[in-house]
């Protein structure tokens, strides 16, 4: 592995902290590296993995298609995008759909439907403070943490942010320029903060009192990580335009943007557009996937596991309060909070875990971010939630 990751330095521009594993099987909730160390992930790829790595049906369905029919581009129907969009339709609030190939890219185009949707001079678009929406320009602009915007300005105008949880701020810069509200409705990067019931209901009350699209980004906690498919439905509201990415094609690149028929009229062809945008491959992928996840039963063990996974953490946090805040989370989305004074060793500490043979990822600076596949049992649950008890009592050591 050294041999590699030294080739990997020299060849590669430095953009990733790696930690130091080359991995090269996956198979459910474990991943094998190329010295034959395995590892227990509670990380799924940033929450992609959602059915586990190489669910027997998604590498089914991707072989099947590969041997068909790779790529034609959107000069010509496909049928597994015609599947795809027809469920993605058939399983939300949204009449239609467009289909790009990444998370950041999903929400590119979610803002120019909503600037392109609104009145001329419209085209400013509030989001949260602490919220993640991608890298490229706009969706950074759009990104309410600073120290990812820094060295690249200046960034697109038009963004403005919000403090989180505070509605009536909110309200404050809605102006007559706003076209859209964009918020996720659990923050994860920003660490793993769901968004108060109330809260995000007021949010959609505003949107309609300014005539304002509400956009909510479900690309991480989308498709069944909450427990439903996806996370709106246990707010009670809608949002006029939805995305959707990381665990849509289980680690085959997609992302969607769902909205309904009257917002999707203002665009026309020609508007937007994408060259690899809802490959069949990918699409036969997240076919399967939806399959699965709307299959008998499967949302709700998803609630169950996650409750579980929740209890456990929370029965770590309690007994070391002295470093952990608490837990929060919905579904199979748990975040173990440390406290201010033990923040800067939350890398050290997932790196502690990684060295255990379990991986997680850190969110929002002090957040020990947990998002294991979907198909998590108790049985590696409870040997998760064993390590993290051993890394945390020993955190001084750490
Ligand atoms: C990961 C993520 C994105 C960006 O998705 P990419 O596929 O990395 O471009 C945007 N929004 C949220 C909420 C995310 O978690």
């Amino acid at each position: 592995m050294k041999d590699l990751m030294r080739m990997s330095d020299q060849v590669f521009i430095n953009t990733y902290g790696r930690f130091p594993a080359v991995m090269v099987e996956g198979k459910g909730c474990r991943l094998t590296d190329a010295n034959g160390n395995e590892y227990l992930d509670f990380a799924s790829g940033i929450a992609v993995c959602s059915l586990g790595h190489c669910h027997p049906a998604v590498t089914e369905a991707i072989i099947a298609q590969t041997k068909k029919l790779v790529h034609v581009s959107n000069l010509y129907y496909t049928v597994p995008q015609i599947e795809l969009a027809g469920m993605l339709v058939d399983n939300s609030f949204g009449d239609k759909v467009f289909l790009a190939n990444s998370g950041a890219e999903a929400n590119e185009a979610a803002i120019k439907l909503a600037r392109k949707h609104a009145e001329p001079g419209c085209f400013e678009i509030v989001s949260l403070e602490g919220s993640f929406h991608g890298r490229t320009l706009a969706t950074l602009a759009a990104t309410g943490q600073r120290h990812y915007h820094r060295g690249f300005e200046p960034l697109p105008v038009g963004f403005y942010h919000a403090p989180f949880g505070d509605l009536s701020a909110l309200d404050k810069l809605i102006t007559q320029k706003t076209c859209a509200v964009l918020i996720e409705p659990l923050q994860g990067e920003g660490g793993v903060r769901p968004l108060d019931k109330e809260y995000l209901r007021g949010i959609r009350r505003l949107c309609d009192q300014n005539s304002i699209l509400l956009i909510l980004d479900e690309i991480q906690v989308g498709m069944g990580r909450t427990g439903s498919l996806f996370a709106y439905e246990q707010f009670g509201i809608r949002p006029d335009i939805l995305t959707t990415a990381k665990a849509l094609g289980n680690g085959l690149p997609i992302g969607a943007m769902i909205t309904t028929s009257k917002v999707a009229a203002s665009f026309g062809p020609g508007d937007h557009a994408t060259t690899f945008g809802g490959n069949p491959v990918s699409c036969a992928a997240a076919c399967t996937v939806l399959k699965t996840l709307i299959s008998d039963g499967f949302l709700e063990g998803v609630k169950e596991r996650g409750d579980y996974l929740h209890k456990q953490l929370k029965s770590v946090a309690d007994q070391y309060n002295q470093f952990c805040a608490g837990v929060r989370g919905t579904g199979l989305i748990q975040g173990i909070v440390l406290n201010d004074h033990v923040a800067e060793k939350a890398p050290e500490i997932v790196k502690k875990l990684f060295n255990y043979g379990v991986l997680v990822t850190l969110a929002g600076g002090k957040v020990i971010r947990c998002t294991p596949p979907l198909i998590v049992t108790i049985e590696e649950i409870d040997a998760m939630v064993a390590m993290i008890e051993e890394v945390i009592s020993n955190i001084s050591a750490v």
